[in-house]
């Protein structure tokens, strides 16, 4: 089939190639990208074709723009041969073989003496897999990432960040597969984690038991705790150097009060970040079939609180998407039909991406900010009171999370 069970037993090894002279034989695609992670592990990358692309152009520290002859191995440690041309692919691993160099051919790795892995690196580990079948390899490396990412695989550094922290993790809407991946990696590194009813509590059955649990609420309105007690019980285990997660069900800021938790973090001077998630504003009709905006059916929906009289619109909180090549008009238009030009507003362009960047103003006043700021697509615009609530918070959002590496 693949060819597996004719898969040589070879000795896995680790090469410190820092400083050391590589040949790369080939100049493309396939060329640039095993040159690139020679580049990366330190080797002096000396790269021979005929024709170069511009990037290993750059990575090389020395290019011969001809064909492969067969002094061009001499003082390499290691040899790859990545051209798409097999006899010549086939010339240079004899030659290297004769030479004693291991050669590593991309066409077809048995054909080499050696044979590059799958790699992932991580948290000062290199995980290698390899086979006959590199597919399956790359497959195999890629679901270790990704279980490596969600806190499925125990690869926790022992290595504690000096401070406690608070992280505002939304957990979605219930199912334990509805949380973003970094939650999930906060929830596995946490040392202390309060959780709500609501929140996906499958997966506290996970945690190692030394991980503090604290429950905030068992049934609908009863709740063990109060907010104050809740915000107190964040603030003191962070205190005491623990990395707390505070898990939310659905999105932290929706109706979840995570804006008093920040705030109240904030004045202690507990760093705490806010990562978001998907709200039952938008999974439960999802889960039901039913699209919450429909072309021709619907191109707005509202969001209201059944605690208080959802009649009362004055401070309703409004979300407007795909806004921005007529933010002018639309500003207006609102103006027109009864908001305050003076109401808060925030443009938020490129949310969570490289790039991102907020900018705020009355709305009279956004389109203006926005063209001076030369923000275009794509972004979400705020207006509403809401968007001055938490003063002061803009640097404990998910954006500038760290990204773990701790
Ligand atoms: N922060 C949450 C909302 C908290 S208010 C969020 O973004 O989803 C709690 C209310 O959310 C519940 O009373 C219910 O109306 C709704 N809710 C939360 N999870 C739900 C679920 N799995 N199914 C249906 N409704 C849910």
């Amino acid at each position: 089939m693949n060819g597996s069970q004719n898969e040589p037993v070879t000795l896995p090894l680790l090469l410190d190639l820092a400083g050391r002279r590589a040949l790369v034989v080939g100049g493309g695609a396939v060329a640039t990208r095993r040159a690139s992670a020679l580049a990366e592990a330190g080797a002096l990358v000396d790269v021979v074709a005929p024709r170069l692309s511009d990037e290993i152009r750059r990575i090389a520290i020395t290019v011969h723009e001809r064909g492969f002859v067969a002094d061009d191995v001499t003082g390499a440690w290691l040899v790859m041969a990545c051209t798409d041309d097999a006899a010549v692919n086939t010339s240079v691993a004899s030659v290297a073989d004769e030479r004693r160099i291991w050669c590593v051919r991309a066409d077809d790795a048995a054909r080499g003496t050696a044979r590059t892995p799958a790699v992932l690196r991580r948290d000062g580990l290199t995980v290698a897999v390899a086979g006959a079948d590199p597919r399956r390899s790359v497959t195999l490396r890629d679901a270790i990432s990704v279980a490596l990412d969600v806190g499925d695989l125990p690869s926790r550094p022992n290595r504690r960040p000096p401070h406690g922290s608070v992280a505002l993790v939304g957990g979605g809407p219930g199912d334990p597969e509805l949380i973003t991946v970094r939650g999930r990696r906060l929830v596995a590194a946490a040392d202390v984690v309060v959780v709500d009813r609501l929140a996906p509590r499958d997966l506290l059955g996970e945690l190692p038991d030394d991980v503090e649990i604290i429950d905030c609420g068992k049934a609908a309105h009863r709740h063990n705790l109060t907010q104050d007690e809740i915000n107190a019980v964040l603030i003191d285990r962070a205190r005491a150097g623990k990395r707390v997660v505070r898990l939310k069900g659905g999105d932290p800021f929706v109706f979840g009060r995570g804006g008093e938790e920040l705030l109240a973090c904030v004045a202690a001077g507990v760093a705490v970040t806010v990562v978001p998630g998907i709200s039952s504003v938008l999974a439960a009709p999802v889960a039901a079939g039913i699209p919450l905006t429909h072309r021709g059916v619907a191109s707005r929906f509202t969001v209201a609180s059944g605690h208080q009289d959802p009649d009362g619109a004055g401070d309703d909180t409004l979300v407007l998407l795909m806004a921005m090549e007529r933010l002018d008009r639309v500003a207006a238009g609102l103006i027109e039909g009864g908001r305050d030009p003076g109401t808060p507003a925030a443009a938020i362009h490129r949310a969570t991406l490289e790039g991102q960047q907020v900018v705020r103003a009355p709305l009279r006043e956004l389109a203006g900010a926005v063209r001076r700021a030369g923000l275009g697509a794509p972004a979400v615009v705020v207006v509403g009171a809401v968007v001055d609530a938490l003063p002061g918070s803009a640097n404990a959002t998910s954006a500038d999370l760290p990204q773990q590496s701790e």
